[in-house]
């Protein structure tokens, strides 16, 4: 069985003062029942991680696939441990959109991460078109062939449909179902029995309002959430939903 991850990601959100959420975030925390993960800017790891205490851990939200060198406005992954970070997004769809990132980069960048001791949280989804065309498990397959790194001990999934970030529309629990039993297939045929114990996260506009009926579905493991990440309220919620 995979740990359950309620995972947070900030993206290109907040300041110092942002940080009391975490106090916030914190005072209202079940004490186990599942891991707890924000995933601030670069410029909020340092400072969150020597905040947050044991029961919240924090990541980033890319890293370089080069250790250190000539890489002006990149992080690398011992960067972000050096900073308090476990965890590190990886591949999300933004980063893809807007850097161009392939499944290629998307795999240097976590076999970078894995070698500094940081979970990979990779991401894969379709875009709409590629849905309404039928191809969506084939789309999630193929990032999937081509991005995931080696080491299933540090590794998260994460399953976004492009459509659903940010939008308030989800898929239905059979379309994420669905998706979820291809991916844990395709771990189990490169990693054999690990593969069970891969969390595997479903992302694109969780809410508490729907948390709990997502959490449901079989191979759903936890979520990476955005929006609602960013007030302890509402992840606060989403969490008490997983725990
Ligand atoms: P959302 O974002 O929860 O705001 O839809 C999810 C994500 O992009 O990770």
């Amino acid at each position: 069985m995979a740990r359950k991850l309620a995972a947070g990601n900030w993206k290109m959100n907040g300041l110092a003062a942002d940080l009391a959420e975490i106090d916030r975030l914190g005072a209202m925390l079940p004490d186990s029942g599942c891991d707890v993960l924000i995933c601030p800017p670069a410029t909020l790891v340092a400072r969150m991680a020597e905040r947050a205490g044991a029961r919240i851990l924090v990541g980033g939200q890319d890293c370089h696939a080069a250790s250190s060198g000539a890489h002006t406005g990149d992080i690398s992954a011992a960067m972000l441990r050096d900073a308090g970070a476990s965890h590190v997004i990886l591949g999300h769809s933004e980063r893809r959109a807007d850097h161009a990132e392939t499944d290629a980069a998307v795999r240097s960048k976590a076999l970078a991460a894995q070698a500094e001791g940081l979970v990979a949280i990779v991401c894969v989804g379709e875009t709409e078109a590629q849905r309404d065309a039928g191809r969506a498990v084939e789309v999630i397959a193929s990032q999937l062939e081509g991005a995931l790194p080696d080491d299933p001990a540090l590794l998260v999934i994460a399953y976004e449909p492009v459509w659903a970030i940010g939008t308030g529309r989800t898929p239905t629990e059979a379309e994420v179902a669905q998706v979820h039993s291809m991916m844990r297939a395709t771990l189990a045929r490169r990693f054999g029995a690990a593969a069970d114990g891969v969390p595997l996260l479903y992302g694109g506009s969780v809410k508490p309002a729907n948390a709990a009926q997502i959490f449901a579905i079989a191979d759903v493991d936890g979520a990476l959430v955005g929006g609602a990440s960013l007030k302890a309220d509402e992840f606060g919620a989403i969490v008490s939903a997983l725990a």
